[in-house]
């Protein structure tokens, strides 16, 4: 609870005037019933005892408090509208700088904290949550103080004008704080099992959109709609469950409420007539009972607020509060430019290992070619080089470097990447190829030449400025490849990887593509299922199932790796011309 009042902290002088305002108003809503004991008690009572000769009363004093009360509530119409806008400006401001440190955050994560909460529930707490944080504050600052302070205003006020009636508030409030206690807490727990299967069932529904395809293709349909349903109705019973222990809370403060109402109307018709107690004071004391049971139940209503606001905040903490933690060794150096020294990985800390013992090196400007079978640990390969991941065991040099000793924006910045989930975006080409880097339209159309992907977007009338479908559907395969190649070379690192980037291309294009990137300055690691790809790479491994089954240039592994000369005659005895 206390977590949702540390979002002020930077905002306390907006927040302090908020509450002044605010205050002022509750001061004035306040003040009504007592002006109206004032008049009932004594302006009348003066009028009735002074009347002018003729016998009239003049009523002039009544209508002044009159006009007086109606100026109270106008005023605090007014100072509750002000304080309000300014409230929601204020978490307005707050939810902003939330959101923008958790997007930061998540761009950080590794891969392996991304795997743990899964994406879903990463976009949904950036979305959901922040929605949800945004209106406890908001509800903390309206209604909050205007609650409590009509609440503790009005038990004080109370107790000057009959301490013998206020008793049966002192009597009440405690049982109703309990009530209201004990309700959020169910509450809380309750409404984060909802935000959670509700991350379930926005994958299933994204899986289902990025999948339709396929689902379509192998007549999935019923199966994903019974998942779909069945989610659905789970979350339908919590949100029910949810809501019992809520809906519950205002008929039964209600009912407590009434009975002390009863029991004031008792006591205040005992006093009256047994003590000097009078009509008017009963009548304002039954204003404030009003004032303060509203209060009570929109206290109860605030509880149900933040009690979301707070499940989502600690929804939101847990992903800032993971720790992005790089293990850094002190630097050790490796005469290669990129080698892997008795590597082994398994994504899972005690599962099954996705690469063991891989061996390589290869200097600044050869280039590795990487083949085998799908789920053989090539991209895992890739993914260590390019720091996505730290608990392997054994050594992973880049940049002449023990991976471990560098830090995460140089081992970030070492290599550019065309990996297999890569996509483009609904931008101009230019802005697809460079994001925000400052180069030229010359370079860039140098660059399109080279990944033979300029003659096609020569073809727009636009060129180059070109803005392509989201994801680049309104592309071809191969020319969605070319762009992506394009983009990872002018990202001008030292390392270029491509992951199987080169499927949907032709061999001669393939083949052109390669020849013109060893003009660059760049080492390049290609995986590749065909040996078309990989036979001119300086250094070959083969794998096979996480292990390494072959390690060589062409030559040698044709005559010493029988698994890399069979897919080599196989394939080239299709193709012979390649
Ligand atoms: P390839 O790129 O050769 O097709 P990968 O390197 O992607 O193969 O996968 C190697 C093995 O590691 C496979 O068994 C695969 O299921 C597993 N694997 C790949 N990525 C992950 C991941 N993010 N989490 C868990 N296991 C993974
Ligand atoms: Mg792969």
């Amino acid at each position: 609870m206390f977590l949702l009042f540390k979002y002020f902290k930077n905002y306390k002088l907006r927040v302090f005037f908020t509450t002044i305002i605010k205050i002022i108003g509750t001061l004035l809503e306040l003040a009504i019933p007592l002006i109206l004991q004032y008049i009932l008690k004594t302006v009348i009572k003066n009028v009735i005892n002074n009347p002018d000769p003729y016998g009239n009363y003049d009523i002039t004093p009544v209508i002044l408090y009159g006009l007086l009360m109606v100026l109270c509530a106008f005023l605090f119409v007014v100072f509750n509208v002000i304080a309000n806008r300014m409230a929601s400006k204020t978490s307005t401001l707050i939810v902003e700088e939330e959101r923008n440190k958790l997007y930061k955050k998540i761009m950080n994560l590794t891969l392996k904290d991304i795997d743990d909460i899964t994406i879903p529930s990463l976009v949904s707490r950036l979305s959901t949550d922040t929605y949800y944080l945004y209106n406890s504050l908001n509800t903390l600052q309206r209604l909050g103080i205007r609650s409590t302070f009509l609440f503790i205003g009005g038990i004080i006020v109370c107790s000057f004008l009959d301490v013998k009636l206020t008793l049966v508030f002192y009597a009440l409030a405690p049982i109703v704080l309990i009530l209201i206690l004990i309700i959020s807490k169910i509450g809380i727990r309750l409404f984060t099992k909802i935000q959670n299967k509700g991350d379930s069932l926005v994958r299933v529904v994204r899986e289902n959109i990025t999948g339709a395809r396929v689902i379509k293709a192998l007549s999935k349909e019923d199966f994903e709609r019974n998942r779909y349903n069945k989610l659905n109705k789970e979350i339908f019973d919590l949100e029910i469950k949810s809501s019992y222990p809520m809906t519950l809370l205002n008929p039964i403060i209600n009912y407590i409420l009434n009975i002390a109402m009863c029991a004031v109307l008792v006591i205040g018709a005992y006093e009256v007539t047994k003590t000097d107690l009078d009509v008017a004071t009963v009548i304002a004391f039954i204003s404030y009972f009003t004032i303060i049971s509203n209060s009570i139940v929109s206290i109860s209503r605030i509880f149900e607020q933040v009690s979301k606001g707070y499940a989502s905040a600690l929804r939101m903490k847990y992903v800032l509060d993971i720790k992005v933690e790089h293990i850094k060794n002190t630097p050790r150096y490796s005469d290669a430019f990129i080698e892997f020294r008795n590597v082994s990985f398994s994504y899972n800390k005690n599962g099954e290992n996705a690469i063991t013992d891989i061996n390589f090196k290869i200097n600044k400007g050869e280039s590795l070619g990487i083949i085998g079978s799908t789920g053989s640990g090539k991209s895992t390969i890739l993914n260590l080089i390019m720091g996505f991941y730290d608990y392997f065991s054994g050594d992973v040099f880049i940049l002449n470097q023990d991976i471990k000793s560098l830090n995460l924006k140089d081992i970030a910045e070492a290599s550019s990447a065309v990996l297999q989930t890569d996509i483009l975006f609904n931008q101009s080409i230019k802005e697809n190829l460079i994001f925000d880097k400052d180069i030229s339209d010359d370079e860039i159309i140098k660059v399109l030449k080279d990944t033979d992907a300029y003659e096609f977007v020569s073809k727009f009338p636009d060129g180059i400025n070109h803005v392509i479908a989201a994801k680049g559907n309104d592309l071809s395969g191969g020319q969605k490849q070319r762009l992506l190649i394009a983009r990872a070379i002018l990202q001008n690192a030292k390392i270029l990887i491509l992951d199987d980037s080169s499927s949907a291309l032709d061999y001669k294009t393939d083949a052109i593509i390669r020849k013109n990137i060893k003009k660059y300055d760049i080492t390049t690691i290609i995986v590749a299922q065909r040996v078309s790809s990989v036979m001119n790479q300086t250094k070959i491994i083969v794998m096979d199932d996480g292990k390494e089954i072959g390690y060589g240039n062409h030559d040698d592994l044709l005559k010493l790796c029988k698994e890399y000369k069979l897919i080599y005659d196989v394939q080239m005895g299709d193709d012979s011309n390649a």
